[in-house]
């Protein structure tokens, strides 16, 4: 029975390396030829970078060729393997519908299209062998024009069905000037009641306490125990939730070793702050959560009571666990109903 929820995974980087490559090979002969070994694209793919600027470059590359014929053959990989490999039972998933959509169209063409893309990322997540419950988080891009991302919030509003919730992305260096349209944004976001997430205080650069009250949840939120721990009681008070990658800050040399989190997961479980574990991109970092968990337990960074309550936080705020328990807690059921029949059956036949 699969048993854990990942609340931070951009489609753009969820697909591993060698789904990626076996796309190009039968599909684009142009990338095919510009990656013709596995083992060199692997290694281009997944090496940490040294920004986060140039690590964001790589989705590009990802997205120019998820287009809407090709979302699904990348969704059903993405779904088997997060099923088969992860344990996932719950996945939100989370991208810029706008950079899906056709470049060759106008803007309000490629606004119009932004529902279909949707709906394709919606039923390709409908696997029926291998069922995770998914939601899409849609995400404003911080390079893409205020009435495109107003239209994604509209559009995140109007789809229920497919979609939990909202999220800022594209890289924090481009928050500054443009902090009083975000905040505008988000405060239009709150009030379609959509729920909210954001790319926020995950690097030195992306440190905005006046975005932090309309976000539910805050990806990333790490350069808050670690330089602005006088802001966890009020969000401890505000119950956000941190959605913690671990892999990625190396990946984007935010971090030096993961040895920093350690001041990340002590100052929050002190504080009573929520984390969530989460990959943000599987695929790119070819770190799957199970490992990401396991990375965290063998550096000794949290105990396995700790990851417990992190697995746990992740279900309590996810936008879309239709259920007010965990799927553990499901199993320790069925347990104890099991053992209850076989005493009963014992207590009858003595
Ligand atoms: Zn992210």
């Amino acid at each position: 029975m699969a048993l854990y929820a990942e609340l931070h995974r951009h489609l753009g980087g969820a697909v591993v390396p060698r789904i990626l490559w076996r796309y190009f090979q039968r599909n684009d002969a142009q990338l095919a030829s510009r990656f013709p070994n596995y083992p060199d694209f692997e290694q281009f793919y997944t090496q940490p970078r040294n920004t986060l600027e140039e690590y964001l470059e790589l989705h590009s590359l990802v997205e120019s060729v998820q287009t809407p014929q090709a979302l699904p053959y990348f969704i059903y990989r993405l779904i088997r393997g997060a099923y088969v490999f992860e344990n996932l039972a719950y996945l939100e998933l989370r991208y810029t519908p706008y950079l899906r959509t056709d470049h060759n169209l106008s803007q309000n063409q490629r606004l119009e299209q932004m529902a279909e893309i949707v709906k394709v990322v919606g039923l390709a997540c409908e696997v029926a062998e291998y069922p995770i419950i998914t939601s899409q988080i849609l995400c404003m891009h911080t390079r893409l024009p205020y009435e495109v991302n107003q239209a994604i919030l509209h559009l995140a509003a109007a789809m229920p069905n497919y979609v939990c919730g909202v999220d800022l992305a594209g890289g924090d260096t481009a928050y500054g000037e443009r902090m009083t349209e975000f905040i505008d944004l988000y405060r239009q976001a709150r009030n379609l009641g959509l729920k909210t997430t954001g790319h926020l205080y995950e690097t030195t650069a992306g440190c905005y306490p006046e975005l932090l009250p309309y976000l539910m949840r805050i990806g990333h939120g790490i350069q808050i125990p670690l330089h602005y721990p006088e802001l966890l009681p009020q969000v401890a008070q505000a119950g956000q939730c941190l959605e913690v990658c671990p892999t990625t800050y190396l990946q984007t040399g935010t971090l030096e070793s993961l040895d920093q989190l350690r001041v990340v997961f002590d100052r929050c479980f002190e504080a009573g702050v929520d984390i969530a574990i989460c990959t943000d991109n599987a695929g790119l970092h070819n770190v799957r959560l199970p490992f990401e968990y396991e990375n965290l337990l063998t550096q000794n960074l949290i105990d396995f009571k700790e990851l417990q309550a992190c697995q746990e936080a992740a279900f309590r705020h996810a936008f879309a666990w239709p259920y007010t328990e965990p799927p553990a807690s499901l199993l320790s059921r069925l347990l104890t109903e099991t053992a209850d029949e076989e005493n009963f059956v014992v207590s009858s036949v003595s």
